[in-house]
């Protein structure tokens, strides 16, 4: 989605280690108006799927996820990192490894919230190793739902996630894919 590339180039800030940081676009401060262009194009590509629901993960995928349910007209879940609902044998728990903070937490989502019928849309921020949406998807399996497609704004094509999902027969449709991106220069060169 060349809107989502060039904000890239123009806002998003290269760091050490394989972060890109778009915290003044995407996940501290929200431009409403581009996630709004996300979802129009999520919806497009998603067309010819019954989705119901939009799964998402605490904290960066809930602002998107909630602009973009607008034009599927369904709700958003988020799994939360905390124990507050994780009352005994009422919720679904996975285990995923945090890439930017390197270290494991339990995702929860109440029984309540997802169902066999349901028809599942993943929405997240970024792709990476793979391991929220692999963590969503365990969730999503145990439930009995079934996941129709992952979406997601910034896949970093350079790291395993993507690949591994798509080899798996997942649908996975990333508005822009970071085939490199270099600390030193701060150049972003995409996949197309
Ligand atoms: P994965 O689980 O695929 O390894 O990483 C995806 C999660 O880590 C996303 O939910 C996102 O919050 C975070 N993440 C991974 N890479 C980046 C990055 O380069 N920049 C930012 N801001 N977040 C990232």
């Amino acid at each position: 989605m060349k809107l989502l590339e060039d904000r890239i180039l123009k806002d998003g800030i290269v760091k050490e280690g394989n972060v890109l940081k778009v915290d003044s676009f995407l996940n501290h401060q929200m431009d409403i108006d581009l996630f709004n262009e996300m979802g129009k194009e999520w919806k497009r590509l998603f067309e010819k799927e019954e989705i119901n629901k939009i799964l998402t993960i605490e904290a960066s995928g809930i602002g998107i996820a909630a602009v973009v349910a607008q034009y599927f007209k369904v709700p958003v879940v988020f799994a939360k990192k905390t124990r507050s609902i994780n009352l005994d044998g009422q919720s679904y728990t996975a285990k995923v490894e945090s890439f930017t903070k390197k270290k494991v937490t339990d995702v929860i989502v109440s029984k309540k919230y997802l169902n066999p019928g349901d028809n599942i849309l993943i929405i997240d921020d970024f792709l990476a190793n793979g391991c929220a949406v692999n963590g969503l998807i365990q969730i999503i399996n145990e439930s009995g739902a079934t996941l129709k497609g992952v979406g997601i704004a910034i896949e970093k094509g350079f790291q395993d996630g993507g690949r591994l999902l798509r080899e798996k027969g997942v649908r996975v449709e990333s508005l822009a894919i970071i085939e490199s991106m270099d600390a030193s220069t701060g150049d972003v060169v995409f996949r197309h």
